[in-house]
């Protein structure tokens, strides 16, 4: 057993004054450090390990196309997963009508390839002044320039403001926090009057695309828009020619219970990020989903796709994330999730309902989020010097259970929120667990 203290060599570590465990291994929801403790990792890292650890018939898979080929530039040739999963993506987004899959490394490169995809066809339609961009403020997109200046997270981009770009925010719909008194009711009408407002006032003939999360992940805690949301904001960015982006980064991949998050909110959009869970871990991936309609436009004005980057269409990684997409057939992991979700979200509703500081618990599938409160009456968010969220989480990982944090998400600074996003094979038996231990964390919470 070997306990390392930082500096932990030469790793440039995130949190400069931490000491972090050193993992050893893992198994399903279950994560070893050197020091043989063990956690339950209740959202995959971040979202991410949708097949759970070490699952090996994943792993068998990826090793045996490794051995084959690893590498080849996405310029000079196609491969084998690379076409299996695209044709499987495709035929899973069949309601979704979407024709090409592009795939990339990371959810912030991916978001910004379908924004650039999305002004190439503007400009190729012959719309070269419209180049803005829509994001829901609270929101996120990634950490990459653009992707951040898309993102509403003041607190990621204190140090970058002069390196940003000007992006242009709608609210997103929270329905524990909702303006209107009736959120499924009025909250449609609501919110798309604020997007045609912005629309109107920013000029239409400038806008090139509206991007969201079907279901807000960590930005908001699991938040679920109302029914006719998404129907109302696609009217009006039809009505005024502006392309809609699903960051399915989070979402996608079974994590609401349908592969993706666009079949739970009943959204069509014109482009999908997918990335985290499609590869489960196993390598680095994200997916660009696009239409041919569009893709045609290009074919006839600039020729060719203006985006590549080295590992694109890289067998590497769409060897993961092809194994990963078969073992959700051969063990039927999105049929898992919807068997199970509703058992989930209840036994978390009912057992998070019991403590004074939790005012919300929301979800879908296998991802809910809960945010502490500091008065269940007014909802008033905690004062972020308290650090709330930072001392649950931190409670819980010491106690061995992973969570995701998100602070700020109620007016920028305040708002404490923390997620659950387990593999998508957990059994009832992993994810009570799961609710087990998070109980057992949560009534040690002195606030
Ligand atoms: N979009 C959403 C909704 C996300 O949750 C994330 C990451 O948490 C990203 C984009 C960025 O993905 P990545 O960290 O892989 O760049």
């Amino acid at each position: 057993m070997k306990t390392v203290q930082y500096p932990q060599g030469h790793v440039l570590l995130r949190n400069l004054t931490k000491v972090y465990p050193v993992v050893s291994h893992g198994k399903r929801c279950v994560l070893f450090d050197h020091n043989g403790k063990s956690y339950l990792d209740a959202v995959g890292g971040a979202y991410v390990a949708s097949v759970g650890h070490g699952n090996t018939w994943v792993v068998d898979k990826i090793a045996n196309q490794l051995a084959q080929v690893a590498y080849v530039n996405g310029t000079q040739f196609t491969s084998e997963p690379t076409e299996n999963l695209a044709n499987r993506l495709i035929q899973r987004a069949s309601s979704l009508k979407m024709d090409r899959a592009a795939f990339l490394c990371s959810g912030s490169e991916a978001n910004e390839a379908a924004i650039k995809f999305c002004r190439q066809v503007c400009v190729d339609q012959g719309f070269k002044s419209k180049y803005k961009i829509i994001a829901r403020r609270p929101g996120y997109h990634g950490n990459t320039l653009f992707s951040l200046s898309a993102s509403a997270r003041p607190a990621y981009q204190v140090a970058f403001g002069p390196m940003l770009s000007e992006v242009f925010f709608v609210s997103a719909p929270l329905g524990y926090r909702s303006p209107v008194s009736d959120y499924e009711k009025e909250g449609p009408d609501y919110y798309a009057s604020e997007l045609e407002a912005l629309i109107q006032k920013e000029g239409p003939e400038t806008i090139c695309a509206f991007i969201a999360e079907p279901v807000i992940g960590s930005s908001g805690g699991g938040a679920i828009p109302p029914q006719n949301y998404f129907k109302k904001i696609s009217e009006i960015c039809k009505k005024y020619q502006i392309l809609m982006i699903a960051d399915e980064v989070l979402t996608g991949a079974g994590r609401t219970g349908n592969f993706f998050g666009c079949e739970t909110v009943e959204w069509k959009p014109d482009v999908i990020v997918l990335g985290k869970g499609i590869s489960g871990g196993y390598s680095p991936l994200s997916a660009v989903l696009v239409k041919d309609e569009h893709l045609s436009t290009i074919r006839d004005h600039t020729g060719h796709w203006m985006h590549a980057q080295t590992y694109l269409h890289s067998p590497s990684q769409t060897a993961a994330g092809w194994a990963v997409s078969q073992y959700f057939d051969e063990y039927d992991v999105i049929s898992n999730v919807q068997k199970l979700q509703n058992n989930f979200q209840e036994r978390l509703k009912k057992e998070l309902s019991s403590f004074s500081f939790i005012g919300n618990v929301s979800g879908a599938g296998f991802l809910a989020g809960f945010e502490m409160v500091s008065d269940l009456n007014t909802k008033q968010p905690y004062q972020a010097s308290l650090g709330v969220t930072q001392k649950l989480l931190s409670l819980a990982f010491d106690s061995g259970l992973i969570l995701w944090p998100n602070q700020g998400h109620v007016d920028g600074k305040n708002g404490d929120l923390l997620m659950l996003a387990p593999p998508l094979n957990s059994t009832q038996d992993e994810l009570n667990q799961i609710i087990d231990r998070l109980v057992e964390v949560l009534k040690k919470v002195q606030l």
